[in-house]
């Protein structure tokens, strides 16, 4: 880990889907800034373990703790929540991070995996982003720690605009997402909540082993990104931090894409 800054110390921030790939690097960007972090993860105890460990042992101003929950599940986010404030005393910064693919042809799409993905990457979203703004409201400002009442980031994708062909669940499921983040940006920015959204392009984590894996599907996958490389986790947990930081205090109701320009669509470039 590099020297940690502390843009965010004296606050707690909850990562969902911590404990591996862009989870993992955003629950470390945020520690380093000095946050306190509640690592969530869904099944693998281990990685999370260590990952809340290693945020703890640079972390100078805070502390990071593992929480099992299925974000799909109102009764374990509800109680996520209520265990982190009773641990750190409130919530800060929620990063509703967790997603999933199950990927059919929309004609072969069975109904209970059209679900899950929505169960998971759009109302686990709302379920997270609910009991964050309940305890900001509920807590009120601390402008010692920052000018805002408390942060929402979600961890969408491309796909909230790029169309995705055999993959309608993802797709709609992140779509939905821009819809979610601007109502709550519209409804509590007033109260100085701020709600924005990180579209990930490409980036190498174990959501899409099966693409950088392959050489040839590689070479491929160079044709969709401008600037000719994949992203890896840091690329999206600097961002997180920055955002999460009163440096971005005017952001609010907003996608900001960390795609190497995926979305300036680069096959149209031969085609004017
Ligand atoms: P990943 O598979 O490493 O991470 C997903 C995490 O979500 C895992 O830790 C998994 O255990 C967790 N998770 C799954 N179901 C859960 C549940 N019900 N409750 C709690 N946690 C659960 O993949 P990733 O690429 O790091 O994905 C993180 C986020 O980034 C996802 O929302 C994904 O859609 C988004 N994203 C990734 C890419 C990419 O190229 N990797 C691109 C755009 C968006």
């Amino acid at each position: 880990m590099q020297k940690p800054n502390t843009r965010l110390a004296g606050q707690t921030c909850i990562v969902t889907g911590g404990s591996s790939g862009i989870g993992a690097a955003v629950a470390m960007a945020i520690g380093q800034e000095g946050a306190n972090v509640v690592v969530n993860y869904h099944s693998d105890a281990e990685s999370a373990e260590q990952i809340a460990h290693e945020i703890s042992k640079h972390n100078l101003c805070g502390d990071a703790i593992p929480f099992k929950c299925d974000v799909s599940k109102e009764d374990q986010v509800v109680d996520m929540f209520q265990k982190a404030i009773n641990h750190f005393g409130t919530v800060d910064i929620c990063i509703p991070n967790a997603g999933i693919q199950r990927d059919f042809p929309l004609h072969e799409m069975p109904l209970k995996e059209w679900q899950f993905v929505i169960d998971v990457n759009l109302t686990g979203q709302f379920l997270c982003a609910r009991e964050a703004i309940r305890e900001f409201l509920r807590r009120g400002p601390r402008p010692d720690v920052s000018a805002s009442l408390g942060k929402i980031i979600h961890m969408s994708s491309v796909h909230e605009v790029i169309p995705w062909a055999g993959h309608a669940n993802y797709a709609a499921s992140k779509g939905g997402l821009v819809m979610l983040m601007q109502s709550i940006c519209q409804q509590y920015a007033p109260q100085k909540v701020r709600c924005n959204s990180i579209a990930p392009g490409a980036i190498k984590t174990p959501i899409n082993q099966e693409v950088w894996s392959d050489p040839e599907s590689l070479e491929k996958l160079y044709d969709l990104i401008p600037y000719k490389r994949i992203g890896i986790p840091d690329d999206i947990g600097s961002v997180a931090a920055w955002l999460a930081s009163d440096e971005s205090e005017y952001i609010n109701g907003t996608t900001i894409f960390v795609d190497g320009g995926m979305t300036c669509y680069p096959g149209f470039t031969e085609n004017g």
